[in-house]
């Protein structure tokens, strides 16, 4: 049987293999998973909340030993690593289970001559299809509302990180039912044949290019899809800004996890005359940062995932820097390593392909501009849409916010929602959207049943 390897990207060295799950025999996994899924789908949501609840504890008792794996996998600082498998258990799980019983509450609706239910009952089965770059809180954000909601559920993590995804399919497949998630593993073609299969609903998390192609597929029998895409951040700092704070931002938010975020600041624009401290500030940031093997405890920066994303990265600057931006500092990587030292490009034009298109790496682009309105062109004039920070005067800052297209936008801060927000993309971003009471109902099909009164 063949069999995929997991790499460490700070050593190269193998972490450990999964067999590869032939494309032929996904439809077998779904029409298991299909026979599975009415006995599960008939449990009222608060006692599936019941079922998955001892996951919680067992995710939170087993933190250090996950938070290793990921690390070793997939190479983030291993602190961070430790805080993406918290957010999935312990207490944060157990608030997740109580706010997803709640949105899947029956609701009434009462006129003189009827009385409406609105149910959210599951649709079937869903495929969940993750990326590497939080390979376990991605598993979870896609398995647990498609779960929730009755759906029995098919993960097929990235194939750079399977190690860490089926230690979480272990651990929530300890407390569920046979054949009530399922894992594939696999690169695209088991990608593709989980799309074309006969599931219901597919829950993808990755780049733009393949969210079109989920969704095309997805088309051809209006399969249900919510996708989390790509983005190119933009970070407007405005005249009136605590321009130490704001470059402190733009520091943590360009390079944590190597910038491998989908909400990484990509783009950040800065008055003129601003600009000089404005960067100068950041490098000053910048050295502090250490780049290293996610193990030890004073790495800030790990690896890159892999060479190709590498090797986009160096090409994009390569490319700002002959066409005249200024590589302040960073950028190095030396023969095979995937480490690239954190990039702040200087003096970007709003054209070259390292404003333009998605990076996902650590380099941080300062764009220069004239206005409040000519960042706010700029800044929106992108196909992305996902997050969006303005730093400035508070009022001055919250009106700036409200010209900017992107889903998700923090005024000095970065962009995620308070608990209880939506996880949202606008234009390309995203399509649908999850977290919220309206993101967990995505995973449920909304059915009405009227009774006449009397
Ligand atoms: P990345 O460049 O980070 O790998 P992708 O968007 O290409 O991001 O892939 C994200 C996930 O989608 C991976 O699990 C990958 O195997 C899977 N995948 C890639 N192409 C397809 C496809 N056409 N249909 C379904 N899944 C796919």
């Amino acid at each position: 049987m063949a069999t995929l390897t997991s790499n460490n990207p700070a050593t190269g060295e193998p972490v450990g293999e999964v067999p590869v799950t032939p494309a032929e025999a996904i439809a077998d996994l779904v029409a298991r998973a299909r026979a599975a899924q009415p006995a599960w789908g008939a449990i009222e949501p608060q006692d599936r909340a019941d079922i998955l609840r001892p996951a919680a504890a067992a995710i939170a008792s087993r933190a250090k030993e996950l938070s290793e794996l990921l690390t070793r996998e997939m190479g983030k600082p291993v602190r961070e690593a430790k805080g993406e498998i918290l957010s999935c258990g312990g207490d944060a799980l157990e608030r997740e289970l109580a706010d997803m019983v709640e949105a899947l509450r029956p609701e009434t609706l009462h006129s003189e001559r009827a009385v409406s239910t609105i149910y959210r009952d599951a649709y079937g089965v869903c495929a969940a299809i993750t990326p590497w770059n939080f390979p376990f809180s991605m598993p979870h954000w896609m398995c647990l509302p498609a779960l929730m909601a009755g759906n029995a559920v098919i993960l097929k993590p990235s194939e750079e990180t399977p190690l860490i995804a089926q230690a979480y399919v272990d651990i929530v497949s300890e407390v569920l039912p046979d054949d009530v998630l399922q894992v594939v593993h696999g690169a695209d073609d088991q990608g593709k044949a989980l799309v074309e299969s006969n599931v219901d609903m597919i829950a993808f998390t990755g780049s733009r290019e393949t969210g079109k192609h989920i969704l095309g597929a997805a088309a051809k029998h209006l399969k249900r899809a919510v996708l989390e895409l790509g983005g190119k951040d933009p970070l407007i700092v405005l005249s009136d800004a605590d321009m130490a704070k704001a470059a402190r931002f733009a520091v943590r938010n360009s390079f944590r996890n190597a910038g491998q975020v989908c909400i990484s600041t990509e783009r950040i624009y800065v008055p003129e005359a601003a600009a000089d401290d404005f960067v100068a500030a950041m490098a000053e940031e910048t050295a502090k940062l250490t780049v290293g093997d996610g193990m030890q405890s004073d790495t800030r920066v790990g690896p890159m995932i892999n060479r190709r994303q590498r090797d986009h990265v160096r090409a994009q600057i390569d490319d700002a820097v002959s066409r005249g931006a200024r590589l302040v500092r960073g950028g190095e990587s030396e023969g095979d390593s995937l480490f690239l030292t954190p990039a702040i490009l200087d003096g970007v034009d709003h054209d070259m392909a390292v404003a333009r298109d998605e990076t996902f790496g650590p380099v941080a682009c300062v764009i220069r501009v004239a206005s409040d309105d000519e960042a706010v062109n700029l800044a929106n004039d992108t196909p992305f849409g996902l997050g969006a920070v303005v730093f400035g005067a508070p009022d001055h800052a919250a009106r700036v916010a409200r010209r900017l297209t992107a889903g998700m936008i923090g005024v000095n801060q970065g962009c995620g929602g308070v608990a209880g927000s939506p996880w949202v993309g606008a234009r390309e971003s995203g399509y649908g959207f999850h977290s919220s009471r309206d993101g967990h109902r995505q995973f449920a099909q909304t059915r009405v049943v009227t009774q006449a009164r009397g």
